[in-house]
């Protein structure tokens, strides 16, 4: 619909004048892009990804907007602008801007963060659901990594912006970030249009973990192989990877990343330690994520593999799967 197009040609203005605040406006220069340098971002990242700065008046994006022809229902469609009593309002003053970009490469959302962690105001600010803007549907980063995704036949997913940018100007290509939200089947399947193989790589808190966790069965449920790369507590990938040179990084993932059962295993065996109802739930819990594999051959692949690290008989593993398939139907 025509609706969607000009929706897409105000995104391209936004993103255009963003990036121009960030590298040419006085502003933009001393506010925006010295808090990327300072966090290690380089040039050639800043230009892959179309960062941008949004200024800190309450309304110069908008003004621009509408001086340069463009109509307000678009700008309040996309949530660029705000329309505050009959006053538009830029939505990400004061932001860092980070635009999210369709597959085919054209920018259909923006994501934007805060300077100063101590203001109360969310960290990052999306652009609202819209017509082109499904955020289930979409994965940052999947237009810059889609041919590496492929090269590779791997994706790493991350949590956030700037574990992507961070992965990328460490070299490695092929990652789409989740952005915050919980993983969707549409995701995966935006996933499997490239490759078979995913690696999640959250962050390294209690958050990550759990996330990690639900992310393993939605990823199996697609028929998608997946492996999991605990970090370091309180390390995410952009942080990590700051820690070593970009060599050191592919070896230390090489060497990390675990089959998600030899993953879910060691983490719930840390907290079932000895207890032996624990155990129990534990293999029921790992169970389950096998019986979700809709592929028979590539269960009992799992299965041997579980049997033998929790030194449990493949049948009862088996009878239990049975059970927990047939429930289903
Ligand atoms: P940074 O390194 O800039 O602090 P981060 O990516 O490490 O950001 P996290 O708190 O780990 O931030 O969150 C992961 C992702 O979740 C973010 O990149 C962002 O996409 C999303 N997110 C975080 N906080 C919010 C929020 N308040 N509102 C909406 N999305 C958020
Ligand atoms: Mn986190
Ligand atoms: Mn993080
Ligand atoms: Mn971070």
């Amino acid at each position: 619909k025509n609706d969607r197009e000009s929706m897409m040609i105000v995104n391209s203005f936004a993103q255009k004048s963003f990036s121009m605040n960030l590298l040419q406006h006085k502003q933009g220069m001393a506010i925006g892009m010295s808090y990327l340098r300072e966090r290690g971002f380089r040039d050639d990242i800043i230009k892959k990804f179309q960062l941008g700065f949004c200024l800190e008046e309450w309304d110069a994006f908008s003004k621009q907007a509408i001086n340069s022809g463009y109509k307000k229902e678009y700008l309040v469609k996309t949530g660029l602008s705000i329309d505050k009593e009959n006053r538009l309002l830029d939505r990400f003053r004061g932001r860092v801007i980070f635009p999210i970009h369709g597959i085919a490469g054209r920018v259909i959302a923006f994501g934007g963060r805060i300077l100063k962690t101590d203001v109360k105001t969310a960290k990052y600010l999306n652009s609202p659901e819209s017509e082109v803007y499904h955020k289930s549907r979409i994965l940052y980063g999947i237009y810059q990594a889609k041919k590496s995704i492929v090269q590779n036949d791997k994706c790493f997913l991350v949590e956030g912006y700037t574990d992507v940018l961070s992965l990328h100007q460490a070299g490695i290509e092929n990652v789409v970030a989740s952005s915050g939200t919980a993983l969707t089947p549409d995701q995966i399947r935006l996933i499997k249009r490239f490759t078979n193989h995913v690696t999640i790589i959250y962050d390294g808190d209690a958050a990550g973990i759990k996330a990690s966790l639900r992310g393993i069965d939605l990823v199996l449920e697609q028929e998608v192989n997946v492996k999991v790369l605990l970090l370091p507590e309180g390390e995410d990938p952009d942080s990590f990877s700051r820690t070593m040179g970009a060599s050191d990084l592919m070896q230390y993932i090489e060497q990390n990343e675990s089959d998600f059962i030899v993953f879910k295993t060691n983490l719930l065996l840390k907290e079932a330690e000895d207890d032996p109802v624990k155990r129990a739930n534990l293999i029921l819990d790992i169970v389950r994520s096998i019986a979700i594999i809709p592929d028979a051959i590539v269960r009992s692949v799992y299965v041997k593999e579980c049997s033998a690290i929790l030194n449990v008989d493949e049948r009862i593993l088996y009878t239990e799967i049975n059970k927990i398939i047939h429930k289903k139907k």
